[in-house]
């Protein structure tokens, strides 16, 4: 078996595909020494090596020592040297590479190969004693940290100690016989400690090395990092050693790291930062400050630094000549690390560059553009999820963060103002100008006119479908939801935490994207939507199977998704319309009446807000899809519990407000989510359904009318478990659609549908298909009952789920492929052997989340829904899906 891969002076064994043998490291290593790029020669040991050597009680299999030598002395003599000559030592680097990078495992030992013996040697070739001895001094600290696990505190002590007891501060203070003083101490450091010496023999050393990268497959952090990221364990890592090259060789030597792009803006210029006379850790330790590396970006950030461009002009020119070739080869942003040894360039490591979300949508229709990729390339080169980044208001990064507490990431974006605790507090003060946060336990219907005046809503309890989640997504608005170290005490107007006390009126600043709760104003970047966004988004058009409509209520929110490119509405959840103003007095009246006289005449009140409503809905979707659910409010949102609330709702009713308060009573549900809402609503009282329905058609003929174009309302029942509910209350339904169409004389069409988001109902699709002509998935419940973890409760729990590694992702924001998704596919399949043209979509909070759209996409949905200002999103990620 071949364990062991070379590469050097324009030839490598391996190549960039290799990446599963030789890890990303070095499979890069490889290509750029076949590209004939200056890259110090070395070797890899294959994954299969490292697999090998855990699966055989960390021993090294046959012929693996013979291939090592081998290619180390091949490597001697590309660099004229030799592994342990007192005369020309050859020294390495190793490093680990595992097919993606990966924490947790051995990172990097440098200067292998120095001994007493050698060491004199690179004295001599350096012509600087004291550079000698300092990278003995340390290869024995780096060394016997990583491979011996002798901590390196216990090394700076030693030096600390040294320093003080001759008179030293600094480092830059001890003399080369210094260095000699401080080389003994750390040897019998590491003699006392281990009880062992310091190794001597070079190859000890190495393959003291080489085991310690493979052990650090199997740390407890790398096992961790797998298993929270998906990663087998066979995959193995690989390991590189290189001939070692010197940045620290004096003023003609230096050390960088680059970016063929700006990772930041996507401009196309070369980015980076470089040190002279450094090793590669000094760059990334952050002691001294790096320079730019070209004229143009030491102008723009006016450092006195010169850049590399003005000290080392040869080197510098050829390195750009390499970052081009890069760039064209691997058609893609790279990013990479060099050293400059006495004035010679080599490339140490290559690879694609992370960046933010901004720039990878500029770099991915820049290079459309250049011809360097297709645009079905630059569509799959953006993250859907970064896209948030991009729509919203975000924290700039620069700015300082002095964090008080932090809860889930609800909804994106940032947003700062005085903290208020009420809604009707948050409804004055925007009135007066002022910028609030709104800051709950929990929201309720109640808060919608407080979270409408808000900047952003923060609450202590409530997970990802919690309302003020929901509602605040539905919005736009930034949201951190279950931030549960926050004590807020509405009586005092207090919020709490870790020992520190905010009053109301406190400047905050809430970031929904990363959960962070922060004091006083940051810093913000404004969105921008650039040309490059709308090109992105043309391109993903074309190749997009599935439709992306919008979750919707109001007709702003429809509104926006419109302009995000909804292409209709797939869920408008009917109960949300009655959370503003006056309204909900009168649902409140409907839900509280005892007779069914006493709810319709609520419900007669409610009709023709619901008809206006309507009207507007279908007016602005000109003809696209709208599917209206029928009421579905858990009861508990909405029955009044304080004095003020119940006193409102009697007088409207003309009732006692004693005889109200029993009544709210009798309708406490010990379990609201699993009690009387959805279709269980409708089968008690239909005349909540004739209302409804007739306020649907009755729109449907006037937004007809009024646009010249017929609309065809799709009816959607929820919470349906069998299809005697979903007959029963259809049954109301179509009579409706009869007598309004002999009212106005016009012809209605209209489709009846059901929500799937029981796992009954799931189940028994192939029966109630036959009496619903679409489903949508209502992913939200669905996992709620599938799980059985109450969706408003989970944030208590399920963060520690994921911190111990039994769950990836929150199942309320990514789809549980294995369980919900199983019912979802079982769904989809026996609703269509009843139906073959069912329309199937999905409208639960993971219609807009791009991995569980790609199992939308498999499962051949037709449609995904989500809040407005994540239609681009699932434009996006329904397009990657689809390619
Ligand atoms: C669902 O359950 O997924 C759904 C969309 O309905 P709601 O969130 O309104 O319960
Ligand atoms: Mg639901």
């Amino acid at each position: 078996t071949k364990w062991v891969y070379s590469f050097g002076d324009g030839n490598a064994e391996g190549t960039r595909d290799m990446r599963d043998l030789l890890g990303g490291k070095g499979a890069n290593l490889a290509e750029m020494s076949s590209l004939g790029l200056p890259v110090p020669p070395g070797f890899t040991i294959t994954t299969e090596a490292c697999t090998w050597y855990y699966t055989h009680d960390d021993s090294y299999p046959d012929g693996l020592d013979g291939q090592v030598e081998a290619a180390l002395r091949a490597v001697g003599e590309l660099t004229v040297r030799r592994f342990g000559d007192r005369d020309n030592p050859l020294l390495v680097s190793v490093r680990s590479g595992a097919r993606v990078s990966m924490p947790g495992m051995m990172d990097t030992v440098l200067n292998l190969g120095l001994n007493d013996d050698t060491v004199p040697a690179l004295a001599r070739a350096s012509g600087d004693e004291r550079f000698a001895y300092d990278s003995y001094r340390r290869f024995i600290q780096m060394y016997a940290d990583v491979v011996m696990g002798l901590d390196h505190h216990a090394f700076e002590e030693v030096l600390e100690d040294f320093k003080d007891g001759n008179g030293h501060s600094l480092d830059t203070e001890l003399t080369a016989a210094d260095w000699q003083a401080v080389i003994e101490r750390y040897k019998k450091l590491v003699l006392e400690e281990l009880e062992r010496p310091f190794p001597q023999d070079p190859y000890e050393q190495l393959w003291g090395a080489i085991g310690a990268v493979f052990g650090s497959w199997n740390s407890a952090r790398a096992i961790t990092y797998r298993r929270l990221h998906d990663i087998p364990g066979d995959w193995g890592t690989a390991v590189n050693v290189q001939a070692m090259v010197f940045g620290n060789m004096g003023e003609t030597s230096a050390t960088g790291v680059a970016f063929t792009r700006n990772p930041s803006t996507g401009e196309k210029a070369l980015y980076g930062e470089f040190l002279v006379n450094a090793q590669g850790e000094d760059v990334v330790a952050g002691i001294r400050t790096p320079q730019d590396l070209t004229e143009a970006a030491r102008a723009a950030t006016g450092s006195e630094a010169p850049s590399l461009e003005a000290i080392m002009p040869d080197a510098f020119a050829e390195f750009i000549g390499i970052c081009d070739k890069l760039e064209a080869h691997y058609r893609e942003m790279q990013d990479v690390e060099f050293t400059i040894e006495r004035g010679k360039l080599w490339m140490l490591q290559t690879r694609t560059g992370k960046r933010t979300a901004k720039a990878a949508l500029k770099i991915a229709v820049d290079m459309a553009g250049e011809g360097l990729i297709t645009s079905q390339e630059a569509v799959m080169r953006v993250d859907p999820a970064a896209l948030d980044q991009l729509l919203h208001p975000t924290i700039d990064p620069r700015a300082k963060r002095d964090i008080i507490g932090s809860g889930l990431p609800a909804s994106p974006g940032a947003a700062s103002g005085a903290l208020v605790f009420s809604s009707d507090e948050a409804e004055e003060a925007k009135s007066a100008g002022r910028k609030v946060i709104l800051a709950r336990v929990e929201t309720s219907p109640e808060d919608i006119h407080g979270m409408h005046a808000a900047e952003g809503i923060l609450t202590s309890r409530g997970g990802m479908t919690s309302h003020a989640a929901v509602v605040a997504r539905g919005m736009g608005k930034p949201c951190v939801s279950g931030a549960g170290m926050l004590r807020i005490d509405y009586r005092k107007g207090t919020m709490a935490a870790a020992g520190r006390t905010f009053n109301k009126g406190d400047i905050v600043t809430i970031d929904g994207s990363t959960g962070q709760v922060l004091l006083g104003e940051v810093p913000m970047l404004q969105p921008e939507l650039s040309g490059d966004f709308a090109a992105l988004m043309e391109w993903a058009d074309k190749v997009r199977r599935m439709k992306v409509r919008t979750n919707a209520e109001t007709p702003a929110d429809a509104r926006a998704a419109r302009g995000f490119g909804a292409e209709g509405i797939g869920l408008c959840r009917t109960e949300h319309m009655f959370f503003e103003g006056e309204r909900i007095v009168s649902m409140r009246e409907m839900i509280l009446a005892e007779t069914e006289a006493g709810r319709r005449t609520a419900l007669a009140k409610l009709l023709p807000m619901q008809r206006a409503d309507f009207v507007q809905l279908f007016e602005i979707m000109q003809g696209l899809p709208v599917t209206i659910r029928l009421l579905d409010p858990p009861l508990h949102e909405f029955v009044p519990h304080t004095d003020e609330e119940i006193a409102e709702v009697a007088a409207a009713m003309k009732v006692d407000p004693e005889r109200l308060r029993e009544r709210a009573l009798q309708l406490d549900e010990f379990n609201p989510m699993l009690g009387h809402r959805g279709c269980r609503l409708l089968v008690t009282y239909p005349e909540i359904a004739e209302m409804q329905a007739r306020a649907i058609f009755e729109a449907a003929v006037e937004a007809g009318k009024e646009t010249g174009s017929p609309v065809t309302p799709e009816i959607m029942v929820p919470l349906v478990g069998m299809k005697a509910e979903l007959d029963l209350v259809r049954g109301r339904i179509d009579a409706m659609a009869d007598a309004v169409a002999k009212e106005t004389s016009t012809k209605i069409d209209y489709q009846v549908g059901t929500m799937i988001e029981l796992p009954r109902a799931a189940l028994r699709a192939a029966d109630i298909a036959k009496s619903a002509e679409f489903f949508s998935f209502g992913t939200n419940d669905l996992t709620q009952t599938t799980y059985g973890v109450s969706r408003d409760d989970a944030a208590s729990f399920l963060g520690a789920y994921q911190q111990k590694g039994l769950i990836e992702h929150d199942p309320f924001v990514t789809l549980d492929r294995e369980g919900v998704g199983e019912l979802v596919q079982i769904a989809a399949e026996r609703g269509r052997k009843t139906r073959p043209d069912i329309k199937l979509g999905i409208c639960g909070e993971h219609g807009g989340d791009p991995a569980s759209i790609a199992f939308c996409e498999e499962v051949g949905l037709d449609y995904v829904s989500c809040s407005p200002f994540r239609v681009p999103i699932a434009r996006l990620a329904a397009a990657q899906s689809a390619l």
